[in-house]
């Protein structure tokens, strides 16, 4: 259950709320975000929600008998909308498209991203400082100097930087130079990570676990809301199965049942989702057509010498084609009207 308090509520107030809801046989928590204050009861007793509707300083009560909660469309019924600033949004209205190395590389090369994505009209850029690598002896990414370079020339040309934080101390450090803070794959669980991201004002891309459920990956978006921050991205990259044809199994299933049983936007990354840079934009297009509010795709001035996932990275003139195709199937898609 979710009992969202009136802002100005007082301590007595909200005292009595919770001895009643206890007394009906349920632990609360209280969470308070950036925008709202909330109790979540947890329980299985049956009552009549007008025993406690009527106390003063509730806004609003609502079953939810999901095991993730805030994050549930059961409650809000209305699409969350995530503002960057600048009129950069992420929501369910427009196609958000990110785009971007899988690492940053050198100054030159966020340059060359940059004028691409200007001349696409793009303002969200992918790349890892941070790199999450099967291999100990693989590329690990440029680290926070790095960042430091790829965040001032975003805002100098009004884009917005999405990169992977991979741990707890790293939030604070990155904090100031990040807009959207990816959490990888193999982090989907790393429930200190999540607490962390939940507690300063920053938006939160989720990548599914590679050997995630639907459901875990919505309690994953649970704990960044519960700790405060409602700022979260959902994106489905495709799972680990049997299939040894392609990188991962993209699971575009997950799309439209996202969307249903949550509120927040659901973004699709066909990159590592298929592994081939062949596929990628098939794979973006149908994203598009399941429902996914935006895409995140690796580009880069010449793949073949990228220093990571060259082989599912598009170059320039491959992507700007896709970005074209992209837009048309969103229109596309919208003018169906609700499907
Ligand atoms: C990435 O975006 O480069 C990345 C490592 O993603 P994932 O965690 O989905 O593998
Ligand atoms: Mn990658």
């Amino acid at each position: 259950m979710i009992i969202q308090l009136q802002q100005d509520i007082s301590d007595a107030q909200k005292s009595v709320i919770i001895e009643k809801v206890n007394k009906l046989g349920y632990q609360t928590s209280e969470v308070t975000t950036q925008f709202a204050h909330y109790l979540i009861a947890v329980g299985k007793a049956e009552f009549d929600l007008r025993r406690i509707g009527h106390l003063t300083g509730i806004k609003d009560i609502h079953r939810v008998s999901d095991p993730y909660k805030l994050v549930s469309k059961k409650w809000r019924v209305y699409d969350t909308d995530i503002d960057l600033g600048e009129g950069v949004h992420i929501n369910r209205s427009e196609l958000s498209i990110i785009a971007g190395p899988c690492s940053i590389e050198s100054p030159e090369q966020i340059d060359q991203t940059i004028a691409h994505l200007k001349a696409n009209n793009i303002r969200l850029m992918r790349g890892g400082v941070f790199k999450p690598r099967s291999s100990p002896y693989a590329f690990r990414g440029i680290g926070l100097e790095g960042l430091k370079i790829f965040s001032e020339k975003c805002r100098a040309a009004g884009i917005k930087v999405v990169t992977e934080v991979m741990q707890v101390s790293q939030v604070e450090e990155m904090h100031d130079y990040v807009d959207i803070f990816q959490v990888g794959t193999r982090n989907a669980q790393n429930f200190n990570l999540l607490d962390e991201l939940g507690k300063i004002d920053k938006a939160v891309m989720l990548k599914r676990g590679f050997s995630g459920t639907i459901e875990e990956l919505l309690q994953a978006a649970e704990y960044v809301f519960s700790n405060g921050n409602e700022k979260i991205i959902l994106c489905e990259r495709g799972i680990r199965t049997f299939e040894t044809a392609y990188r991962n199994t993209l699971d575009l299933n997950a799309v439209p049942i996202l969307k249903e049983k949550s509120h927040l936007p659901v973004i699709v990354d066909p990159s590592h989702g298929v592994g081939l840079r062949n596929y990628v934009e098939p794979m973006a297009l149908a994203a598009v057509m399941s429902g996914a509010d935006g895409i995140i795709m690796e580009v880069h001035q010449c793949p073949e010498k990228a220093l990571s996932d060259g082989q599912q990275t598009l170059n320039y003139h491959e992507a700007k084609t896709s970005y074209e195709r992209l837009r048309q199937t969103y229109a596309l898609k919208k003018s169906f009207n609700g499907v």
